[in-house]
């Protein structure tokens, strides 16, 4: 029997409510931004950011993804991103953006979840 899983349509479509957490460097439209200016820009998009992981995390931007292909992370995964798998296997869904997707995301549009290409 498969086990119970929050429901992902396969995409983000938007920051409001989520509670979000970021790993690696963060870029925004092609720029990386330091920490403090991602988190202001995705709050006053209307999700509530936080730097501890719990079962309370919806997203994760996964900075250093290029959003694209997502291959053999293994050596480079984070400890957020090794919470996120824990996370998952309670069953869980943690929604996964790039750089690229939080970009989208700021610009009112959706972004590929890429949970299952780091799961
Ligand atoms: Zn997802």
């Amino acid at each position: 029997m498969k086990k119970q899983r929050t429901a992902c349509p396969g995409h983000v479509s938007t920051l409001l409510g989520q509670v979000a957490i970021a790993t690696g460097k963060v870029s925004i439209r092609g720029e990386h931004e330091h920490r403090d200016i991602v988190h202001i820009l995705m709050e006053q998009a209307g999700a509530r950011v936080t730097t501890k992981m719990s079962g309370q995390i919806s997203l994760l931007i996964h900075g250093d993804l290029s959003g694209q292909v997502v291959v053999d992370l293994a050596r480079e995964y984070s400890q957020k991103i090794l919470d996120v798998l824990d996370e998952d296997k309670t069953g869980h869904h943690v929604c996964v953006v790039s750089s690229l997707g939080l970009s989208e995301l700021l610009e009112g549009r959706a972004a590929p979840c890429l949970h299952d290409h780091i799961v």
